[in-house]
């Protein structure tokens, strides 16, 4: 690899599949970029990625490490640093004082960057039921067109009770029929969420509406699968069970740090995108692809996600060269006017050739 400036085009934050399309994009360009992974990645746990054509059932591992490769043994203008970033701020840069960023990793290293790519994914909250964690994501899966297809023939739980449960039922219904709504409690009395779960019953689904006391993982495959103990009562076995967990920013600090807008809570707390064509922030050079920036976390959104900030960012570099270009053709032009009509060598032309334009003007 040739040396690294020590300014860079862009400063990639995260080595998912978001992080890694936008990096792509660059080292395609031959534009400079370092990408940042602490190596917590979403997906951790799961042994097999789905619908991501032409990786469908590959281990995200091996994606990863695919992507990683294909870009630093074809190209030379991409760096990977396995360090956390811890600090990420707007800065002024080098002599020029290109208005650019600096991100400091947890070990006091600084890098800086014309441009910034958050592709810091998210993180699933799990709820408070014991034996949750070591079900997941054996067990326990948040989307059911990601797994639930290699372990059809099993019974299936739906650990929920909102306004979309129907829709996770509805899902589950397409790998067996025999499908129970773990409510985990009494059902609230919202209308929207009762009306849900008549229609669950109408589909065939059974509703249980015990407190679940914890889930035990009986073993590796669905046909062991998790079984629930209840606070009262039998137990019940399951090949899996389908939850959707809340998500959260997997680097928020760094979000709050910039000063980056994020939608409500309420709506996902992702990253606020103000043109949805080139992912921008509401950070000036500040770009963002995937988990952290949608309601949609999948990995094919992701690197379209990623791939879409890195034409920002690049889009936005492009344009201060263009603009930088025709101030200076724009000068050039009025000092040939000017030179033209006051001969070399003669008062103010001869300042100008100086280069004491002020004293002209
Ligand atoms: C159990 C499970 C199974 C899933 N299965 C599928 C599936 O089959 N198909 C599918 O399409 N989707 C699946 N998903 C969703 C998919 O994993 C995500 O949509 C995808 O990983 C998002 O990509 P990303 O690049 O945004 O984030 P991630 O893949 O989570 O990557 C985030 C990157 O940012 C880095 N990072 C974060 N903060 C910092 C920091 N401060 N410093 C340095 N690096 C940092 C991390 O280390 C990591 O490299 C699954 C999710 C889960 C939870």
């Amino acid at each position: 690899m040739p040396p690294r400036p020590p300014i860079v085009d862009a400063l990639i934050i995260g080595g998912g599949p978001a992080g890694l399309a936008a990096s792509l994009a660059f080292a395609r360009t031959r534009t400079t970029a370092i990408v940042f992974d602490s190596q917590s990645y979403r997906n951790e746990g799961i042994t097999h990625m789905h619908t991501v054509p032409s990786r469908d059932h590959v281990n995200p591992y091996e994606f990863r490490s695919i992507a990683r490769e294909q870009i630093t043994s074809r190209y030379r203008s991409v760096w990977f640093e396995q360090v956390t970033i811890t600090q990420a701020m707007k800065k002024l840069l080098g002599k020029e004082k290109y208005d650019g960023f600096e991100v400091t990793d947890s070990e006091g290293r600084s890098y800086q960057g014309k441009k910034l790519i958050l592709a810091t994914g998210s993180r699933d909250v799990f709820p408070t039921i014991a034996g949750f964690k070591e079900n997941w994501p054996q067990h326990i899966y948040q989307c059911l067109a990601c797994d639930g297809f290699e372990q059809q023939g099993t019974p299936i739980g739906v650990l929920d009770c909102s306004p979309k449960t129907a829709h996770f039922v509805n899902m589950a219904l397409n790998f067996d029929s025999r499908v129970t709504i773990l409510t985990n409690g009494p059902v609230p009395g919202y209308p929207a969420i009762k009306q849900q779960l008549r229609i669950c019953e109408a589909w065939g689904a059974k509703v249980d509406s015990r407190r679940i006391r914890r889930l035990i993982n009986n073993g590796p495959t669905h046909e062991e699968g998790v079984t629930v103990e209840f606070e009262e009562g039998e137990t019940l076995t399951l090949g899996f069970i389908a939850h959707k967990s809340a998500t959260v920013n997997r680097s928020q600090d760094l979000i709050d740090q910039l000063g980056v807008e994020c939608v409500d809570p309420g709506l996902g707390g992702h990253i606020k995108i103000l043109n949805p064509m080139f992912n921008t922030t509401s950070v000036i050079g500040c770009f963002a692809g995937g988990d952290t920036m949608q309601a949609m976390k999948q990995a094919t959104v992701s690197m379209a996600d990623g791939l879409k900030a890195a034409a920002g960012a690049a889009m936005e570099i492009a344009a201060e060269r263009e603009s930088a270009t025709w101030k200076m053709l724009e000068e050039q032009n009025i000092n040939a006017t000017k030179n033209a009509s006051f001969p070399e060598g003669h008062g103010a032309a001869a300042m100008l050739s100086s280069g004491d334009s002020k004293a002209v003007n």
